[in-house]
């Protein structure tokens, strides 16, 4: 009947008293007391009450309110009625109960029950794990981010693109590559959109951005390695410095985060978190420097090494305790990067950054070497055989402008900006050494 108004638990108002309304979800809990019964029905925005005065309602209609199983989903009709115990301040004394889906028994995972559960359980039944709505509201504070990236780079006159994720050379080093098979041919997937957006830097679209999938066989397992995760990459053209590109960064950075905190408030208070925009200027450490930083507080350290993920959170914390939250190391040593990268010339570093958000690295990027024959010069020097990236150079034999760009890992940001233990509480499906399913 069309008098009986669709609401879910975030419309739903004591405004709606005496109407007719239907809800549906799934049944968090039933609670028999004798003379009345309470279902606790949950949907995307939160639960509603139905209260069930076993007088006051048909015995089929009780039958099935009292005996359907947790995580069921059902369709409810009834009555809204203003009720101040109740959360929203008003609960619905059901006239039908339809039973859209049931719960089989046990389920695999609760959904309220206070327990922990491994993480193993959580990861198998992904399903259910995302039924507990603080979880959820982590990938919807992902999807805002993702929006937010996407305003800004079109405001600042990016295209964005889309790159193969099947490819015939990786760019970030052969040991984490996974290979396939592709008619016949050897392919892999793509660790990252890099040879790419650089080509495209050679035909006049200066600007251009990805947000897509990059694939690394990461041989250990860390909180912040997965096999599969989602890179946000951009490649700029005509620049004048590596510095253009870590001003559109931290701009980026700057409005995404402030956006976050704004826009995402209800799922926020989900979480107990608050964000906080980090502070601008972003201080930018030479490597050297951030060598000398950390050996200063007694890690075993020399020039040329990798910081590794104890300098990387030792710089962290040196840095926070100065009230920076986010922070360039910049120059790394040229040996330490990979051919695409500009040699600073007489001395053995490069223009090349990261970006440290709380002691952990979210991007790297750089200043590209766009000079031909440099470019061969360094793949040589890398071991690599230009003629594996004839397509590649192909495109700075004929005019190639000055670039250079970046990549941020979309979980590590979101972790970062949530504090979360691990990469994979941002990923619904992780992927890793011991993970394929689900
Ligand atoms: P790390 O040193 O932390 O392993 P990396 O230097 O190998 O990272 P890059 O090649 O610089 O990674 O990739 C650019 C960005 O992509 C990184 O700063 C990070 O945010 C993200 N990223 C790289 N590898 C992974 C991974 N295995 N899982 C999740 N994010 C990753
Ligand atoms: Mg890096």
């Amino acid at each position: 009947m069309s008098d009986v108004t669709l609401r879910d638990s975030k419309s739903l108002s004591p405004a709606d008293a005496e109407k007719d309304v239907t809800v549906q979800g799934w049944v968090q809990d039933v609670r028999n007391l004798g003379g009345i019964s309470f279902l606790v029905l949950r949907d995307r925005f939160g639960t509603v009450q139905i209260t069930a005065p076993k007088k006051k309602i048909a015995p089929e209609v009780m039958g099935v309110l009292t005996s359907v199983s947790r995580e069921s989903v059902v369709k409810i009709k009834g009555a809204a009625k203003a009720a101040p115990q109740a959360k929203g301040g008003v609960e619905v004394i059901p006239s039908s109960i339809e039973v859209l889906s049931p719960a089989a028994t046990p389920l695999p995972m609760g959904v309220i029950d206070k327990v922990n559960v491994e993480a193993d359980t959580r990861f198998d039944h992904r399903f259910m794990d995302l039924r507990k709505p603080e979880n959820r509201a982590v990938f919807e504070i992902k999807s805002i981010t993702l929006n937010l990236i996407d305003q800004f780079l079109v405001s600042e006159g990016f295209t964005e693109v889309f790159t193969p994720k099947i490819v015939a050379s990786g760019a970030e080093g052969g040991a984490t590559l996974f290979k396939l098979g592709y008619f016949g041919q050897e392919a892999y997937l793509a660790q990252s959109p890099q040879l790419y957006k650089q080509m495209l830097m050679s035909t006049g679209l200066d600007r251009v951005f990805e947000i897509g999938p990059a694939f690394r066989a990461e041989p250990s397992d860390t909180v912040r390695h997965v096999s599969e995760f989602i890179s946000f990459d951009g490649e700029m053209a005509f620049i004048d410095s590596m510095k253009d590109v870590l001003d559109l960064i931290e701009r980026c950075t700057q409005y995404v985060i402030g956006g976050v905190a704004d826009r995402a408030k209800p799922q926020l208070e989900l979480l107990g978190k608050e964000v906080a925009v980090p502070g601008a200027p972003y201080p930018i450490i030479e490597y050297k420097d951030a060598v000398e930083m950390v050996a200063g507080e007694g890690m075993h350290i020399k020039l040329g090494d990798d910081l590794g993920t104890e300098g990387e959170k030792l710089l962290g914390d040196i840095m926070k305790a100065k009230g920076n939250e986010m922070y360039w190391i910049v120059e790394y040593p040229e040996e330490a990067k990979p051919f695409y990268i500009m040699e600073k010339d007489g001395t053995p570093y490069s223009y090349s950054f990261d970006l440290d958000y709380k002691g952990q690295e979210i991007s790297s990027g750089g200043q590209r070497e766009h000079r031909y024959d440099r470019l061969v010069a360094r793949m040589h020097k890398k071991g690599l055989n230009p003629e594996a990236f004839k397509f590649y150079l192909d495109a700075f034999e004929y005019g190639m402008p000055p670039h250079g760009g970046w990549g941020i890992g979309v979980e590590r940001l979101v972790q970062k900006m949530l504090d979360l233990p691990n990469i994979r509480e941002t990923i619904l499906f992780p992927r890793d050494r011991v993970r394929l399913v689900p």
